[in-house]
């Protein structure tokens, strides 16, 4: 076996959780030299991972890949979870990505705070080893706090990394993570659930409908999934109806003014709501009752929209549709 280089330097996906954390940990104590990588997109951010860097002192690289991911999330390879989730393609580009990264600036190999066994859908053994060879990454990734349990992998059997000095956690439990915590000083984290908007249904429901609808996707229309109620119209046209007064502010920072159009109450007090896709006079009109009708106006009174449209601003008067005439309509 060749001498290993010094120092050692690794490149670690991180959540900012605390696997993510105890695995930096677990490769610190021996020596190695970590940095994590964060990635970013609409669906899940880097500011629990810039967290757990600030506490650490481990730097943090922070990389946005929403285009990428949009074109794996479109047709993952292994399917979604429960909900749009693609967990194991999820996690095959990433290392793929950190990959490139690792080869660029010279680190030695990557790793994650995977647990065998931990979640359902992305880390059976079977997902790990997909992720490996799907990742082109076969034989670079560790995983420190479960490679005891798992075949050695070439940064093992090259002295890297000591085999011995890893940990063989495996399976649901978070009791053995949280000891390790005490042990190691560790206080400060968050808590394992949440964090990823593809796992949740209404989310989902929004985005599912987005690609059925549009060949072309820009970011701020993955933003927009996020606020709002959601009202498909017709293939050609949705509209989006702020719920209450933050989301209407940003709802008037998320709007694509080239390509949508947004309507404001201006005889009364009411939501913002957007139309996106074709922009008819038709679709227009009725965007503008849409407005009026989620707001105060009395049934039979019309009330005054101001519409903003790529170069055109008009002002109608108009009846409202009432919400539960839109029932059929609301993807969520
Ligand atoms: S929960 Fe979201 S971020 Fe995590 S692996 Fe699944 S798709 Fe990726």
């Amino acid at each position: 076996m060749k001498k290993p280089p010094s120092p050692v330097r690794a490149l670690g996906l991180c959540s900012g959780g605390l696997d993510s954390i105890l695995s930096a940990l677990v490769l610190k104590r021996q020596g190695i030299n970590v940095t994590w990588v964060s990635f970013e997109t609409p669906f899940f951010s880097s500011e629990k991972a810039k967290a757990a860097s600030e506490q650490t002192g481990i730097p943090l690289i922070v990389q946005n890949i929403t285009p990428l991911y949009l074109s794996m999330l479109r047709n993952p390879n292994m399917g979604y979870g429960k909900n749009m989730n693609p967990c194991t393609d999820c996690h095959a580009l990433m290392f793929q990505l950190a990959g490139e990264i690792m080869k660029k600036e010279g680190y030695h190999f990557l790793f994650s705070g995977e647990v065998a066994g931990q979640r359902p859908m992305s880390q059976r053994k079977s997902a790990l080893r997909y992720v490996e060879k799907h990742s082109g990454m076969d034989g670079f990734i560790v995983r420190p706090l479960s490679a005891r349990i798992l075949p050695e992998t070439m940064v093992e059997k090259e002295g890297l990394v000591d085999r011995e000095q890893l940990l063989d956690l495996s399976g649901r439990s978070r009791k053995p993570q949280m000891a390790l915590a005490g042990e190691w000083g560790v206080t400060d984290y968050p808590s394992p659930a949440g964090g990823c908007l593809l796992t949740d249904a209404g989310f989902s429901r929004r985005l599912r409908d987005l690609f059925d609808h549009e060949e072309t996707i820009q970011e701020s229309d993955l933003n927009l999934l996020k606020y709002g109620r959601h009202i498909r119209l017709s293939p050609q046209v949705k509209v989006i109806v702020g719920r209450n007064q933050a989301e209407n502010k940003i709802l008037e920072g998320l709007v694509d003014r080239t390509r949508q159009a947004i309507f404001s109450p201006s005889s009364f007090s009411g939501p913002r709501v957007i139309l996106a896709g074709t922009l008819s006079d038709m679709a227009i009109t009725k965007a503008a009752a849409i407005c009026v009708g989620y707001s105060k106006v009395p049934p039979g009174e019309k009330g005054a929209v101001a519409a903003i449209a790529p170069g055109k601003t008009t002002l109608l008067s108009t009846f409202g549709t009432r919400p539960d005439e839109l029932k059929p309509f609301i993807i969520c």
